[in-house]
């Protein structure tokens, strides 16, 4: 099933991508398997996904024990710092950096492993106040921030459209995030190449606004689980 699933979507990316004239190649499907039990997570590689994200750590670990396939395990929920040593025991890349206090933390961590830890920051675009994130308004700070800290690679921005259904809205939410994006390449002079937007329900407007990471949970494996890992 979810074989199937994956080529119907993989059509719907194909015909966005046709729309606005970019290469498929470019986005990449982060397949989030949060609620889902390991066996899901293996029919997913099976299927030829090869990024997994969780947004819980403890979940995650119970899964990644499990899994021996070689992928990317991508963290695309909020972290707590306490957690971090665990995240990089786990993950690839850090989609959910928020603050300059968990950036400090990931550097400590990363320093003590002497590696170098890819990480997202995640920008509030939709103002909405359940959401996670930074301010637009506080971007330009925390990259600063970001920027001097030497086991961090900062590779692009992440956002959660908002929750509605209308389409404007959700669009300038998404195109916001590439404006700053832009922004931030020309005041920092840094290369900032992943706007990771969009999600089972808006996945296609994200593609036109140039989403190089989809994270796709629903669309997938169908409606949530209660697999929580314990
Ligand atoms: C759950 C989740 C997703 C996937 O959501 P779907 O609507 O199931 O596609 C994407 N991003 C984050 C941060 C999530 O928590």
């Amino acid at each position: 099933m979810v074989s199937e699933n994956l080529g119907k979507v993989r059509g719907r990316i194909s015909a966005a991508c046709e729309r606005v004239e970019r290469d498929p190649l470019e986005v990449k499907i982060v397949a989030v398997t949060k609620t889902h039990p390991p066996e899901v997570v293996r029919e997913a590689i099976a299927a030829g996904i090869n990024i997994i994200g969780e947004n819980r750590v403890q979940e995650a670990e119970v899964k990644y024990k499990e899994i021996e396939a070689e992928i990317e395990w991508h963290l695309v929920g909020h972290l707590q710092r306490n957690k971090v040593r665990k995240a990089l025991d786990i993950f690839s890349m850090i989609q959910s950096l928020d603050s300059k206090r968990l950036a400090d933390e990931i550097e400590k961590e990363s320093a003590k492993l002497d590696k170098m830890t890819p990480c997202l920051i995640e920008v509030n675009t939709s103002g909405e106040e359940t959401k996670f994130g930074v301010a637009p308004d506080d971007l330009a700070g925390l990259v600063a921030e970001v920027l001097k800290l030497e086991h961090i690679k900062l590779v692009g921005l992440m956002t959660v459209g908002p929750l509605t259904q209308d389409k404007d809205r959700i669009r300038r939410s998404f195109v916001l995030l590439r404006e700053l994006r832009n922004r931030v390449e020309s005041v920092f002079g840094c290369y900032m190449p992943h706007l990771s937007m969009g999600m089972s329900d808006d996945f296609e407007i994200a593609v036109q606004e140039g989403a190089t990471m989809l994270r796709l949970g629903r669309v997938l494996f169908g409606p949530r689980q209660s697999f929580a890992g314990a």
